[in-house]
């Protein structure tokens, strides 16, 4: 009966043409490997390089294997991931990236690790070939998401994962529009663990992940966890005002018993201590506007993303789209 069961591999593509070709060799090869029926599916998040004619190419080399879902603009990783599992029919779901930098060929791995009875697999990246930067900011993250997720993952910004049909199917019930897809899946998971994977560096192409975009994607990732940061923004706000008010009258004091002389040198203590102030305050709207925003976004509802065509009609165009327009 497990035998028989369908794999999805769903893999986001932003400009990616030349790992293309070798990407969908070798996950072919992994999928042959496991030894079930499986299904490539190839998200093309707006390429502006040949990536999409690569797909189609793929998908006329192996009809019915490779299935090729084409937005129509760049709407970011996470959102194509969504895409690519909205028109997934597999009852377990790899993702990976489409850089290589995941190795494929631990698809049979994953595979076989989900089979022993999880809900979620995730990856710890071994000897992780990536900048001292990006390893130092994934730790902190992984820390924050561990602490409030309760789910003890490691590594969260690994996107080789496997995933049973029914968190997936939850996944797509949720219509927020910031995702962060190893969050959100571990949020519905039962039973979670991980295993550790080799990581390659990015032999071709570029990373896609700016400053600016891996900014984002923190906010995007505090921000649909939870809303402790409003929170701690309110206790930061007494605290401060508490102190602000403890200042106020040591200053009080010091000018009742030296004299106003001791007060307009002051003038620049309370400065200080108002650029405090200022400086909470904008912080703290900030955050707000973070909140704000989401809600924004949520409540405008737009659809997260729009499939333009598919290459080998995985589902319908209308299917894929559906789910955001109801
Ligand atoms: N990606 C995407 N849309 C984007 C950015 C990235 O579909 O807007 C894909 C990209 O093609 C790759 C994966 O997401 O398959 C991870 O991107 P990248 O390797 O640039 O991220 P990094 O490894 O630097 O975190
Ligand atoms: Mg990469």
């Amino acid at each position: 009966m497990s035998e028989s069961k369908l794999i999805s591999i769903v893999i986001p593509v932003f400009n990616e043409e030349p790992n293309l070709d070798e990407l969908v060799d070798r996950c072919i090869k992994a999928g042959r490997q496991t030894g079930r029926p499986f299904e490539l599916i190839l998200v093309n998040d707006g390429s502006s390089d040949g990536s999409e004619k690569k797909i189609a190419a793929a998908g006329e080399q192996y009809p019915g294997l490779v299935f090729g879902v084409i937005l129509n603009r760049n709407y970011g990783q996470h959102n194509a991931v969504m895409a690519g599992l909205e028109a997934s029919k597999g009852e377990i779901i790899v993702t990976l990236d489409a850089d290589l930098q995941n190795p494929p060929e631990e698809i049979p791995r994953l595979v076989e690790c989900i089979e022993t009875g999880y809900d979620v697999v995730g990856t710890v990246r071994k000897n992780r070939q990536d900048s001292f930067f990006r390893k130092v900011a994934s730790s902190i993250t992984n820390k924050v998401v561990q602490h409030y997720t309760g789910v003890m993952m490691t590594d969260y910004g690994c996107m080789l994962r496997a995933y049973r049909r029914h968190i997936v199917d939850a996944m797509l019930e949720c219509t927020e529009r910031s995702t962060f897809i190893p969050v959100l899946a571990n949020s519905f998971a039962g039973a979670a663990t991980e295993i550790e994977v080799s990581h390659h560096d990015r032999s071709k192409g570029r990373s896609k992940y700016d400053l600016w975009k891996l900014i984002n994607l923190q906010f995007d990732l505090l921000t649909s966890m939870s809303t402790l940061p409003l929170r701690l923004l309110s206790v930061f706000g007494v605290i401060i005002s508490a102190a602000g008010f403890g200042f106020g009258i040591l200053l009080l004091l010091m000018r009742l018993i030296y004299g106003a002389t001791w007060a307009a040198e002051g003038v620049f203590t309370l400065f200080a201590v108002l650029f405090v102030f200022v400086g909470a305050q904008f912080i703290g709207m900030g955050l707000l506007g973070e909140y704000l925003g989401r809600v924004y976004h949520d409540v405008r509802a737009r659809p997260r993303y729009f499939v333009r065509r598919t290459v080998g009609n995985p589902k319908s165009e209308q299917q894929i789209n559906q789910r955001m327009d109801s």
